[in-house]
């Protein structure tokens, strides 16, 4: 196995460059680890530059590259500004891991415009924005891996997030369109549907609907950051250069 083996699965990505949104903690910290660890330059984005920048000290340490961008998803010049800067400073932009995601649960009656915009923008809308300027990039080059974080809710729906199940359902129809678009420039577009995975967002579901869900995931567990990052790592690998406009469900078997 080679010095790049993350999780027993043996990718080599050196000299790509990368950028994942929601770098910051939970699995896009994974996801840009387990990228730096199998060679990657990584380009972290989030708004909080101090877990940004322990993100960046975790590469680092273990050997790898990576740069902190402390923005707005949501923010278009962001988007633009960032993408430009990674291309200029690595000389292109060969993975981009659209992972930045919120909640705002609540039932349908009672959920405010601003829960319903915020969600929107924050988990679909910012995927438009990177991916399209990402795409202009990897167009050019002729190579590009593109990876949507959607969501099991995405797939099945749940009560009390009308919101995140679309934007994340809409997460999964612009991959499956990009993917079209791109295919014959040798630029795939795959989307990774956690299930229950351990972060700060499962964190704030409480212990009863924890209990809950453990009882409804076959694997009688919730998943590992690290799991949805492994995942990652296979599309973003030149192993899956013929899987493209696809889903991968990383979910203990729940919509199995
Ligand atoms: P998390 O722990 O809450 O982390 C969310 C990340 O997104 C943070 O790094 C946060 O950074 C960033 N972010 C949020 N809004 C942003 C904005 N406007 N601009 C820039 N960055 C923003 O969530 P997670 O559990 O790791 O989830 C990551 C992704 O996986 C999300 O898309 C989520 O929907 C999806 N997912 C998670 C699960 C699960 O069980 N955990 C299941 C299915 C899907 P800052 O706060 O520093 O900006």
């Amino acid at each position: 196995m080679s010095e790049y083996a993350v999780n027993g699965l043996n990718v080599d990505l050196a000299g790509q460059a990368a950028v994942v949104t929601g770098a910051s903690r939970g699995l896009g910290k994974a996801m840009a680890e387990a990228l730096g660890a199998s060679g990657a330059q990584v380009a972290c984005v989030a708004r909080n530059p101090e877990k940004l920048a322990e993100t960046v000290k975790v590469i680092e340490e273990a050997g790898g590259t990576a740069l902190p961008f402390a923005c707005d998803v949501t923010d278009r010049q962001a988007a633009d500004d960032v993408i430009d800067g990674v291309a200029e400073k690595w000389g292109k932009v060969d993975i981009l891991v659209n992972n930045a995601g919120i909640t705002r649960d609540t039932l349908l009656p009672r959920m405010s415009d601003e829960e319903w915009e915020d969600v929107i923008n924050t988990n679909l809308r910012s995927a438009f924005l990177w991916s399209r300027a990402a795409s202009r990039y990897m167009m050019r080059a002729r190579y590009g891996r593109i990876i949507n974080i959607t969501s099991v809710s995405g797939l099945m729906g749940n009560p009390g997030q009308t919101n995140y199940s679309a934007s994340k359902a809409g997460l999964i129809g612009l991959t499956r369109s990009l993917s079209r678009e791109l295919a014959g420039r040798k630029v795939t577009i795959n989307a990774v549907a956690p299930g229950f995975i351990e972060s700060d967002m499962t964190a704030t579901l409480g212990e009863i609907v924890v209990t809950e869900a453990k009882k409804r995931i076959p694997a009688k567990r919730l998943g590992r950051p690290d799991e949805v990052a492994a995942a990652v790592l296979f599309l973003a690998s030149s192993a899956a250069s013929y899987v493209t406009g696809q889903v991968l469900t990383v979910d203990g078997g729940l919509t199995g």
